[in-house]
């Protein structure tokens, strides 16, 4: 199925119907689908470096001076994608009725001796980036590592954008 570009556009932002939806979701990938994609999210993003994959909602893996590196669109930059962005954010933990239940009506939340709410920000635009709910003292979870060479050679059949 050939999907134009604005369709896509639209699908990313979250502003087609599921009438439209449906069928680009189900339906079998145009070959360039990937290109489509990734040239939409280079001119939304506000800065020069080139995407080699998103990553999450707001971040990217960039190429910069010839390393790997996890973006967020406002520009703030992570570091190392083999690291834990997370390590970089500022924490938000909700650990406490009160702060549970500025969420949730009385009752309906989680009881927090068995489960702690923690929100990622972007230490820049203050984006929420991620919610984990943990058990207390669990481990900050790596939501995604991928392995850009294999993906680029394997699936798409050329280098990646930073080794061509
Ligand atoms: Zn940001």
């Amino acid at each position: 199925m050939d999907v134009d570009k604005k369709t896509l556009e639209r699908m990313i932002e979250g502003n087609l119907k599921w009438d439209e939806l449906k069928p680009i979701i189900s339906g079998r990938k145009d070959q360039n689908r990937f290109d489509k994609i990734m040239e939409i999210l280079q001119e939304k993003v506000k800065f020069d470096e080139k995407i080699l994959l998103p990553l999450h909602e707001h971040l990217y893996i960039v190429a910069k001076e010839g390393q790997r590196i996890v973006k967020c669109d406002c520009g703030y930059e992570f570091g190392d994608y083999k690291i834990n962005w997370k390590t970089k954010c500022r924490i938000r933990v909700r650990d406490s009725i009160d702060s549970i239940e500025e969420l949730y009506p009385k009752f309906m939340g989680s009881d927090p001796k068995w489960e702690e709410l923690r929100e990622y920000f972007c230490p820049k635009c203050f984006t929420l980036l991620d919610v984990e709910a943990v058990p207390p003292g669990y481990p900050t979870i790596f939501n995604f590592l991928p392995d850009i060479d294999t993906f680029y050679e394997k699936w798409l059949g050329r280098n990646p954008p930073d080794k061509e």
